[in-house]
C-alpha cells in the first residue's frame, strides 16, 4: 500500500489511511486523514479547501483563487488556472493508438522501447514526413497569430485543435499517456509540457507552443518561444540565445556525425551566455512513432547512442533556463518548471538526415507571413 504520510488533522501524528473523496473528486492532490473521525471533526474547515478549489464563495466573501494543490510549493511565480473539457478529433481523420487507448499507452512505442536501433526511412516514409512536418509548420504559424496579451493559452489550444482538424491532422499530444489538450503551452519558468488553460497571458510573458501533428500516419514536431507584448531585455536574451543553440546545432548535422556530439555544441554556446541547459528532456527520433531512438540530449558529455545516417528523422529541442538547469514537476504531472523559478525557453525543429548534412522539415516557409521573433529582438 501507498505511503500517505500522517494525519493531516492538526496535532494528530497518526499514519494517513483515506483520501477526502471530495478532493478526489475534484482533482485536488494530498488531504490524507487516518480515520472517518478524524476526517469528520476536521469537516468544517477542511470542505473550504474544495469551495477554493471550485472558486466557490467562502464565508460570503467573492473568492475566485483557483487552487488545486492547496500543499505544494511553486518554485515561480507561475499558477495553474482551471482547464476547459477535452476536445474530440472527428473520426475521419487517421489516429495514433494511443488516442484510443484508456490509458493513452503508445503501444507501438512501448514494443520498441529500450531499443537505441534508428529507422532509416524510405522515400515513401520520407515524403510522409515532409507533408505531416509541413502542416504541423502551418499550425505553429497559427497559434504563432494568436498569441498576445491577454488571450488565454485555451485559446491559442483551440486554434490549434481546429487548425489540425482543418488539415487532416489529429493533434498528437491529445491524449497521449492521457495529456489532456492538443498543444503543450509552457510559458515563463514552464520548461516544457504545460498544458493549455484559462489564464490569460500577460505583458512580458514568454510562452513557448509545442506542436506535433499527426498526418497519414506520419508525426511533424517543432516549437517557439514567443514573446507577450513588452519582455524584458534580459528574458529576450533568453530566447534569442536558445533559438541560437538550436542553430549551431542543427549546423553540426550530416552523416557520419555521432548524437551526443549536439549536446556538446548547446552547452557551449549557453554557457557562454551564462545560461544553463535543461537534463531532464531530450530530443527524440520522430517518424511513425511520436518519440523513439535516438535520444538527444542537450547537454555536454552525455552518452547518447548513435551515428547520423540518411534517413533518419530527429528532433533538437534545446531547453536553456536562466538560473538553475534542475527542473521539478507540478501535481499534474505534466508541467515541468524550473527549480528556481526562474525563466526557461525552446525551440524545436524536426530534421532529416540527408547526404550531405539535413533538411529542416519544420522549416519557416516565406509564405506564411507571420513576423519572425528575432524581428522583435
Ligand atoms: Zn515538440
Ligand atoms: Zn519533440
Amino acid at each position: 500500500m501507498a505511503d500517505f504520510g500522517t494525519c493531516e488533522s492538526p496535532g494528530c501524528n497518526a499514519p494517513a489511511k483515506l483520501q477526502c473523496p471530495t478532493c478526489i473528486k475534484i482533482g485536488i492532490q494530498g488531504s490524507f486523514f487516518c480515520s472517518q473521525d478524524c476526517f469528520k471533526s476536521n469537516w468544517k474547515s477542511h470542505k473550504i479547501i474544495h469551495s477554493l478549489a471550485k472558486g466557490e464563495s467562502v464565508d460570503g466573501k467573492k473568492e475566485t483563487a483557483y487552487d488545486p494543490w492547496p500543499f505544494y510549493r511553486f518554485t515561480g511565480k507561475l499558477r495553474p488556472f482551471e482547464q476547459t473539457s477535452k476536445r474530440t478529433v472527428p473520426n475521419h481523420i487517421g489516429r495514433p493508438d494511443y488516442a484510443d487507448h484508456p490509458k493513452g499507452y503508445p503501444l507501438s512505442e512501448q514494443a520498441v522501447k529500450g531499443s537505441s536501433q534508428i529507422r532509416v526511412l524510405d522515400d515513401e516514409e520520407i515524403e510522409g514526413m515532409r507533408v505531416a512536418c509541413k502542416l504541423g509548420r502551418e499550425v505553429l504559424d497559427e497559434a504563432a497569430r494568436v498569441c498576445d496579451v491577454d488571450v488565454t493559452t485555451e485559446e491559442i489550444d483551440r486554434v490549434v485543435h481546429e487548425a489540425c482538424i482543418e488539415k487532416e491532422c489529429y493533434p498528437s499530444p491529445l491524449n497521449y499517456y492521457e495529456f489532456p489538450k492538443s498543444c503543450c503551452t509552457s510559458v515563463n519558468e514552464v520548461i516544457c509540457h504545460g498544458i493549455p488553460d484559462k489564464r490569460p497571458l500577460k505583458d512580458g510573458d514568454l510562452c513557448n507552443v509545442d506542436i506535433t501533428v499527426y498526418h497519414r500516419g506520419f508525426h511533424g514536431d517543432l516549437n517557439e518561444t514567443f514573446l507577450v507584448g513588452n519582455v524584458s531585455e534580459e528574458h529576450k536574451s533568453l530566447v534569442k540565445v536558445t533559438y541560437e543553440c538550436l542553430t549551431k546545432a542543427i549546423e553540426i548535422v550530416k552523416p557520419g556525425e555521432k548524437y551526443r556530439e549536439i549536446g556538446n555544441v548547446i552547452q557551449k554556446h549557453a554557457q557562454a551566455h551564462g545560461y544553463s541547459v535543461v537534463r531532464s528532456y531530450c530530443g527524440h527520433g520522430i517518424h511513425r512513432l511520436f518519440h523513439t531512438a535516438p535520444n538527444v540530449p542537450h547537454y555536454a558529455k552525455n552518452k547518447a547512442i548513435g551515428v547520423m545516417k540518411p534517413g533518419h528523422c530527429f528532433t533538437i529541442e534545446p531547453m536553456i533556463s536562466m538560473g538553475t538547469w534542475r527542473d521539478e514537476m507540478w501535481p499534474d504531472k505534466w508541467t515541468a518548471v524550473t527549480a528556481d523559478g526562474q525563466f526557461s525557453a525552446q525551440f524545436e525543429h524536426t530534421l532529416l538526415v540527408n547526404e550531405t548534412g539535413c533538411e529542416i522539415l519544420t522549416r519557416r516557409r516565406n509564405e506564411s507571413g507571420t513576423p519572425h521573433f528575432l524581428d522583435r529582438i
